[in-house]
């Protein structure tokens, strides 16, 4: 590919087969997704709309609104950042379309200034893939930061101004949130990369962090060291992990409510909202891989990264952990701060296996969804699902009983 210079404002066309991955072996540590869903910005920002308990239609696909063809990007390297677009649609605009609603616009990307222009274009398609398997929801604002300070600080200086434009933020209050080395401000991202690359410990983290009144789902990322040649993680993990954050933005689609505590209500147990991000995230990213849609990245010298082996770690890790690092914890004990190792992902991910395989691969997206905001998670649940949640712990307890064989033969 084309290299493009700093300062330069030229748009790069990502081919999906034309981009060349450089894998380079370096060390191998279990790479974690410590993704979540951030409350701070919300609680910085106070929400003062009450809220709101009409009826709200479900999400529908607008007369009109085009299928996503391609999943290839347009990337611009504009000094401080890069950006990056779907080749296909525009970016939306500044005042956001109704909220819930699948749109025509792309999602869009940026990247501080130290990260490839090639990176940016293989998480906007990943995306892009995703918004191709789910329907686009949006608008979408995804972040990513690599492990320079000072391309992070530009990077922090282009998220307030926009902000700032916007009447969403006011500057100062912005860029001191994000400056914070704890939390999930950008800097917090930005070193969880540099630290893993000074360590040579792989680790990465994404999450959504945005706040429901600015009527987009934002999200911001650590560096994706698989589409990096940092270390032996595959970029098919990145994709799953784009994939898996994507999927959050789908749930909060189905949910209207400015109300940030009902919001949390209504997305469920970690265990549920988690889990369900990373089993939809494992299936779909799978047939986007199987089928081609989704472009082989950093694969060769890289770790294996497969669906059936994946989802047996994570029934050896939840298993272990919950009776060795939490003994006598339930999935429905799990929480943000005490995710039992990652136990409510790992757990989760294979309780979505669980109801898929009982209930159909359908259920969540078609009637869950759809009817979350409605009648509440738990009514939501019964109806989907046809019993309680409760019910669903003690059968589910069971099948953490079973043979490794007969677990794993419920996967798809
Ligand atoms: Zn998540």
């Amino acid at each position: 590919m084309r290299i493009l210079t700093k300062l330069e404002i030229i748009a790069c066309v990502f081919s999906i087969t034309s981009c060349e991955p450089t894998a380079e072996v370096t060390e191998q540590i279990v790479m974690t997704d410590t993704a979540e869903v951030d409350s701070t910005v919300t609680v910085a920002l106070q929400e003062t709309q009450p809220a709101t308990d009409t009826e709200i239609p479900a999400p529908t696909t607008t007369a009109g609104s085009a299928m996503l063809m391609i999943t290839d990007a347009i990337c611009e390297e504009l000094g401080a950042h890069t950006y990056c677009l779907s080749a296909e649609w525009p970016a939306p605009p500044d005042t956001p379309p109704d909220w819930g609603a699948i749109i025509d616009y792309s999602p869009e990307i940026f990247c501080a200034a130290d990260l490839a222009t090639e990176l940016c274009g293989w998480v906007t398609s990943a995306l892009l893939t995703a918004a191709m398997e789910w329907g686009n929801y949006g608008p979408m604002e995804y972040w990513i930061l690599g492990i320079d300070k000072d391309a992070g600080a530009q990077l922090i200086n282009t998220f307030c101004q926009r902000r700032d434009d916007r009447k969403q933020w006011p500057m100062s209050q912005c860029v001191e949130h994000q400056s914070a080395p704890d939390g999930h401000g950008f800097e917090a991202y930005r070193k969880i990369g540099a630290d893993a690359v000074a360590s040579g410990q792989p680790s990465g983290s994404a999450g959504l962090n945005g706040d429901r009144e600015w009527g987009i789902h934002f999200f911001t990322s650590s560096i994706p060291l698989g589409f990096t040649d940092y270390f032996e993680v595959p970029g098919a993990e990145e994709q799953k992990t784009v994939f898996h954050e994507y999927f959050h933005a789908v749930q909060h689609s189905y949910i209207f409510t400015k109300d940030h505590k009902k919001r949390d209500e209504l997305l469920g147990p970690i265990w549920f909202n988690e889990g369900g991000a990373e089993y939809m995230a494992q299936i779909a990213s799978r047939k986007a891989r199987t089928s081609g849609a989704l472009e082989d990245i950093n694969s060769s010298g890289r770790w294996s990264f497969e669906f059936r082996q994946n989802m047996e770690n994570f029934m050896y890790s939840g298993t272990y952990n919950i009776s060795n690092t939490c003994p006598g914890t339930s999935l429905k004990d799990l929480s943000y701060e005490n995710n039992c190792n990652n136990a409510a992902y790992d757990l989760g991910a294979w309780a979505h296996a669980y109801l898929a395989y009982n209930f159909g691969e359908s259920v969540l997206m078609e009637v869950f969804l759809p009817k979350v905001e409605q009648l509440g998670w738990e009514e939501a649940f019964i109806d989907s699902y046809g019993k309680t949640s409760d019910e669903f712990y003690s059968e589910f307890d069971q099948f953490l009983k079973l043979p490794r064989s007969e677990q794993m033969a419920i996967l798809p």
